[in-house]
């Protein structure tokens, strides 16, 4: 049996990491196994749908590295693969569905289904829903229905329970007397709802294994009535533990950003972004916390999965990010920042391309101190402004003043630093401490000072890659300029 598994996601907002590690890991299981992953857009709620929703799913997806064998974009022996277009599949399950006499129409109408649901408040139960139009006769139910009377169409839920064994979750076992007759068809017609419809589409492009959130749990029985009423085989199901906040509750914007945008927006690398969508909820070994979509293909095992809700640590994500960026080429790591140092109005993108292999290496010299791409934008902020523009960082500032003579050593050292000729930074920073212990000048009494008045950093890059990374003229005027600015004052 070839693996077929999907997800089906509903344009209808941005891209949420629910959704995100749930395509990860139906695709890792389809990967691993020779399978194939579908994308199917479950498009039915046409008031909620928009086109800039259906984009973000698609290109976050594809960004994200997680690549569908069959799609409303690629097209596949099952098209369509948006719902909306699929209205005729279902009316004719829906034709035999009423001919094996499995669902029914309620004509109940809204007040009645209003005053049903008081009473059960009334009484404190909550007792499934059995239309009282269940057992009417087929010919009365199909007069009512010509004669233009409303309804909805519903299930007839048998007696008895469903048993199934849940690959993440083990034997689940739910009472019928705990499911409604659930709506097929709401009434006044229009989009057949989304338990039937999934269904159909399953069925139809032959999925084998159905991974996704646990908050479909309650879904899972009335669709496998569903599969056994249409003498179907079944899908086997898997459940994924809820991602929670830190509070405990459902992931949600309360307790910080949610969207697979967000993270990109913010500079998180894509590696990151796969390992820690990993994490929520599965583990490679108990150990390895850092490792690879090709680790999670070759390892991943539905049974392993927790069923516990995964609670999603913002700082241990920031940490990923970091180690993943920290990894990385240089040469990769420019390509990553340029849009952050583009957006930060440092340089346009055309502009930075000029000089690249001045912006690699100067990404390559502030890679220590990044956590994410945008934090490019302040560490590099000093190699593209101007020495007026430079924000002097005030822990820095501090620490520069506490030397009295830095203005004597940032002006002998500009001496000094003009007369040599152009040397690569590592001569010259050998020479440079040759020169201070001639000079008898510490190292922190100058190093301080002469950081503070080049970069207004705390940190950052060996002084001697900050002065070639700056030029030695701009660096000459920043040092000799120092004695007029802050770095004069007490
Ligand atoms: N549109 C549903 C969701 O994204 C699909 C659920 C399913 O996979 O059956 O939650």
């Amino acid at each position: 049996m070839t693996v077929r598994v999907r997800i089906a996601p509903s344009p209808t907002g941005s891209v949420h990491l629910g959704l995100c590690r749930t395509a990860l890991f139906n695709w890792a299981f389809a990967r691993g196994r020779g399978g194939q992953f579908l994308l199917r857009i479950e498009d039915t709620d046409t008031e909620r749908n928009t086109q800039e929703s259906l984009d973000a799913i698609l290109e976050g997806l594809a960004w994200l590295g997680l690549d569908w064998d069959e799609g409303p974009d690629r097209g596949g022996p099952h098209e369509p693969y948006f719902q909306s277009q699929r209205r005729a599949s279902y009316d004719a399950v829906l034709e035999q569905l009423f001919e094996q006499g499995l669902v029914y129409r309620d004509f109940s109408t809204p007040e009645q289904q209003e005053a049903w649901r008081a009473e059960q408040e009334a009484r404190k139960q909550r007792l499934a829903y059995r239309g009282d139009d269940r057992d009417l006769a087929p010919e009365e139910s199909a007069r009512r229905a010509d004669a233009g009377e409303p309804f909805a169409v519903r299930f007839r839920i048998p007696d008895g329970s469903t048993a199934f064994t849940d690959l993440i979750r083990g034997e689940v076992s739910i009472p019928h007397d705990e499911v409604d007759d659930w709506v097929l068809v709401r009434r006044g017609g229009g989009m057949p709802t989304y338990n039937f419809t999934v269904v159909c589409d399953d069925l139809a492009m032959g999925i084998t294994h159905v991974f996704r959130g646990e908050e479909h749990l309650v879904n899972t029985p009335k669709q496998l009535l569903l599969y056994a009423a249409l003498g179907a085989e079944t899908p086997a199901f898997g459940h994924l533990p809820l991602l929670l906040g830190k509070d405990r509750r459902k992931l949600s914007k309360r307790s910080g950003d949610t969207s697979l945008g967000d993270y990109r927006a913010n500079g998180y690398p894509r590696e990151a972004i796969q390992n820690f969508l990993a994490l929520q909820g599965w583990a490679l070994d108990g150990e390895t916390e850092v490792f690879s979509l090709q680790q999670l293909v070759e390892a991943f095992e539905p049974g392993a999965v927790s069923k516990a809700g995964a609670v999603f640590d913002p700082d241990k994500f920031r940490w990923l990010a970091g180690e993943y960026l920290r990894q990385e080429e240089p040469a990769a790591l420019a390509e990553h920042c340029l849009p952050f140092v583009a957006d930060a109005g440092l340089a346009t993108e055309e502009a930075v391309r000029e000089r690249w292999d001045w912006f690699v290496r100067a990404c390559g010299a502030v890679q220590e101190r990044l956590t994410l791409y945008a934090d490019a934008a302040d560490w590099l902020r000093p190699y593209f402004v101007g020495a007026s523009e430079l924000e002097l960082d005030p822990k820095a500032l501090k620490g520069a003043r506490k030397h009295a003579d830095r203005l004597s050593h940032l002006a002998a050292f500009a001496a000094w630093l003009e007369a040599r000729p152009e040397e690569p930074a590592a001569e010259r920073a050998a020479a440079a401490k040759e020169w201070l212990g001639e000079q008898g000048i510490k190292i922190g009494a100058l190093f301080q000072p002469l950081r503070c008045a080049l970069t207004g950093q705390p940190g950052g890059p060996d002084l001697f890659e900050i002065i070639d990374l700056l030029g030695r003229e701009e660096a000459l005027g920043r040092i000799r300029g120092a004695a007029s600015g802050p770095l004069a004052e007490d």
